[in-house]
């Protein structure tokens, strides 16, 4: 084994007085005193359509930070073209010379690209800078080397039984043909991960970044150039997905889509695959992540502190818009009024803001769309007699899209914001009798299409166990007596299932194999 198993990159603090903040605030002042052209990077060459789209600060939509170019059917086709070009001599490297690559941009990001990376994430994204660490830093960081670790274990996988005369190995291939990357705006990381896991491979890419997500993308397009990646292998063609993807994806050489992002776009993708099956040279490998109604269950015996930090924290950070966000939680009668004492205190507190201002908890959701999703939303909780707002509701589009972290009670365990996803800040609670325990995870269980993450909360070993078999495929990632929101690379591979994705783990082994097409060979001697 030639690489060592990695560790997690560590988490700066940015602590008032340390360097780190003050190189952190010059690349936050340095991104908004200039308003940057994103070109398309096609086989490396900037590529430049004229059409041009506009990335604003959420938080401050008036500020452009930048103004991108969308490519066109034109571009797509190129994108196409330089990725196959680029296949044959990147299929041919060495797996050691691509860990080498992407070793040396994951030492690239914890080094200098760090604070660009983190400052874009923050000023596009209205990342709080705690936030935007664990996510443009570190967990990119993470997926950079523990990836090249799972290469290697890949490629130095036992080799099959050989019965003398015989030998017999398995060669792990690229698939042969393109990867469509199609990513989401909440995670920088995902951005990251998405194109190059299939191309640590050894895979080719077509990149199409959300058109929320443009800015910290494009930083990792010039950081992969600087760590050595060879032009083509990884194409940027931001643009409307009406028409980067019909044609990608109606493609004859499209072997595999990495997906993250809405459910509804990722089964339409689905059915145009499906359409165009016979098209294609392969079945296309298709990974996907797409969204959740992810829960909180707690026990009688639980612990209220441990569970109210983890309701807050897994509902509230990143204003609720990560796919694993606490957005239902059902909490026994007994424990419900110092859960909910404990939670109005907690949410009041929240500071919201500029995410510049590195007090500032809570930040501003990512556009108007979502703004005005989430907003009525809320708006029909108000309406209803079946839900009351506990603590928030209140939006306000004028400067930036501001939520407030919202906190609803409803006594219809089906209402619509218990099954539906809302992607933002809104928590929404149904409280059960104690001696409803088991009925209540099982309504837990059958309530929404999704299986993305979970929580059981009990210091009753035996009421964990329960809700570990009746919430079992309800959850890919399940947490007892933690948060749902924060798995890390390397120690809770990330996916879900049912409604929610392939669960094709991210950050592990079985993401990887998922971009190789193994040949067995049989020499007889
Ligand atoms: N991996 C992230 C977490 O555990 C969520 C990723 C997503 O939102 O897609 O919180």
């Amino acid at each position: 084994v030639k690489i060592p198993y990695p560790e997690n990159e560590p988490v700066y603090s940015y602590a008032p007085g340390t360097k780190e903040r003050e190189l952190l605030k010059e690349a936050i002042n340095e991104l908004k005193s200039q308003k940057i052209e994103i070109p398309l990077i096609i086989g490396g060459k900037e590529v430049r359509t004229g059409k041009l789209a506009k990335v604003v600060c959420p938080h401050d939509h008036g500020h452009v930070l930048a103004e991108y170019h969308q490519a066109g059917e034109k571009e797509v086709k190129m994108a196409i073209e330089a990725a196959l070009e680029a296949w044959k001599e990147w299929q041919k490297f060495r797996w050691e010379e691509r860990a080498a690559i992407f070793l040396k941009a994951a030492e690239l990001l914890a080094g200098k690209y760090r604070y660009i990376l983190n400052a874009a994430t923050m000023l596009s994204a209205s990342k709080n800078v705690f936030q935007a660490e664990i996510d443009s830093a570190c967990e990119l960081i993470d997926f950079w080397r523990f990836n090249t670790y799972f290469m290697q274990q890949i490629y130095t996988d036992q080799p099959p039984y050989s019965p003398k005369p015989t030998w017999n190995y398995v060669q792990h291939r690229p698939l042969e043909g393109f990867i469509f990357a199609v990513t989401p705006f909440n995670f920088t990381s995902i951005g990251g991960n998405l194109p190059t896991a299939p191309a640590i491979m050894g895979n080719v890419v077509v990149w199409k970044p959300a058109s929320t997500a443009v800015y910290a993308p494009y930083f990792i397009m010039k950081l992969l150039k600087e760590a050595g990646l060879p032009d083509g292998v990884i194409n940027f063609i931001p643009g409307p997905g009406s028409v980067v993807g019909n044609l990608v994806l109606k493609d004859p050489n499209l072997a595999g889509i990495h997906f993250t992002g809405s459910t509804e776009v990722f089964q339409n993708m689905w059915k145009v695959v499906g359409e165009n099956i016979k098209n294609y040279k392969y079945y296309p490998r298709i990974v996907g992540e797409t969204g959740g109604k992810d829960f909180v269950f707690a026990h009688s015996s639980a612990d209220v502190k441990k569970l109210v930090t983890a309701l807050v924290r897994g509902a509230y950070e990143y204003q609720g818009q990560k796919c694993s966000a606490a957005s239902r939680a059902y909490i026994p009668k007994s424990l419900w009024k110092d859960v909910k004492e404990l939670m109005v205190e907690e949410i009041k507190s929240i500071k919201i803001g500029n995410p510049e201002d590195f007090t500032n908890f809570f930040n501003a959701v990512i556009d108007e769309a979502a703004f005005e999703n989430i907003k009525s939303y809320i708006d029909y909780a108000k309406e209803s007699n079946e839900a009351e707002i506990i603590v928030g509701g209140g939006c306000d589009k004028s400067v930036g899209y501001f939520i407030e972290p919202t906190l609803v009670e409803t006594t219809n365990p089906k209402f619509k914001l218990m099954e539906e996803e809302i992607f933002g800040p809104v928590l929404t609670v149904y409280v059960y009798d104690d001696d409803k325990y088991e009925e209540t995870l099982e309504l837990c269980n059958s309530t929404s299409p999704y299986g993305l993450t979970g929580a059981i909360f009990g210091e009753d070993r035996k009421a964990v166990s329960v809700a570990l078999e009746k919430l079992e495929y309800a959850a890919g990632n399940f947490y007892v007596n933690d948060k749902p929101t924060g798995a890390v690379v390397g120690q809770q591979p990330f996916g879900g299932s049912r409604a929610s994705g392939t669960n094709d783990k991210a950050g592990s082994y079985l993401n990887l194999i998922r971009w190789v097409t193994p040949r067995t060979v049989k020499e007889n001697f």
